[in-house]
């Protein structure tokens, strides 16, 4: 599916749901955000909930999906075995309680790459936590054709660890938990998400140390419904490489 454009190759994400755990349905606004769920360049998918499932443009293209980590509004077992056949990827320390008819099922250790589908990808230990106390919640570097997208979804502050796998490498791009929107300070969930003024930290280290290439885009996604400006609002009071995310939105890298 990587197309080749002007003679560069891209990356192509869909946002099939940019949405935090508190989304249910439309809000008194009228906004709706389905759970958080991206697809690369149309067959693989990171995370999975019904409430995206009509949203995969083809689902039989679907052949990985890639989990971050178990809560439910990431990973949802009968959402996952609509999509059978498929490879699933989850870490080690949770993989084994996935199961289904057409589900190859493929732990993750930390700081391993694994191939599939002309992507390598290093699965990195997130700031997060779940309600199962071994699991090890996850972060993805993906890497296609020379291209490098960071998936940052859910977690707060990257952890060193992540920071150094993610090396040297100028990235192409940043899917961004920013679950904390500006004016909500005081938030209690900076210590398992991130606020939009902790990336701006983030970038500024990431820019300054060449590990995020100049004007590459920072994609913000997983927006709680209590903590963010109606979507126009947010769009217009958030500055550049910031794209704010929507459900359904296609961008390239
Ligand atoms: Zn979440
Ligand atoms: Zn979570």
């Amino acid at each position: 599916m990587t197309k080749v454009n002007e003679g560069k190759t891209i990356m192509k994400l869909t946002f099939l749901g940019t949405g935090a755990a508190d989304w249910n349905g439309p809000d008194a606004r009228g906004e709706y955000r389905r759970f958080t769920s991206t697809l690369l360049d149309g067959a693989l998918l990171i995370d999975v909930t019904r409430t995206v499932l009509d949203e995969i443009p083809d689902p039989a293209a679907v052949t990985d999906v890639f989990f971050t980590h178990s809560h439910r509004d990431h990973f949802d077992i009968e959402a996952l075995r609509a999509l059978a056949p498929c490879r699933v990827f989850a870490h080690e320390s949770w993989a084994d309680t996935i199961s289904g008819a057409g589900l190859t099922v493929m732990p993750l250790t930390v700081g391993r790459p694994v191939e599939t589908t002309g992507f390598t990808v290093t699965p990195m230990p997130s700031n997060h936590s779940t309600e199962r106390p071994q699991e090890t919640t996850l972060h993805y570097l993906f890497e296609k054709d020379g291209k490098h997208l960071l998936y940052a979804t859910d977690g707060a502050w990257l952890r060193n660890e992540e920071h150094r796998i993610i090396g040297q490498t100028p990235l192409d791009g940043i899917v961004f938990d920013a679950t904390i929107g500006d004016g909500f300070d005081g938030d209690w969930r900076i210590f398992e998400h991130n606020s939009i003024d902790m990336i701006r930290l983030m970038l500024r280290t990431l820019l300054k140390t060449g590990r995020l290439r100049d004007g590459a885009p920072v994609f913000l996604t997983h927006l709680a419904r209590t903590l963010h400006a109606p979507h126009p609002q947010l769009e217009r009071q958030t500055e550049p490489p910031f794209v704010v995310c929507f459900d359904g939105m296609e961008r390239v890298i």
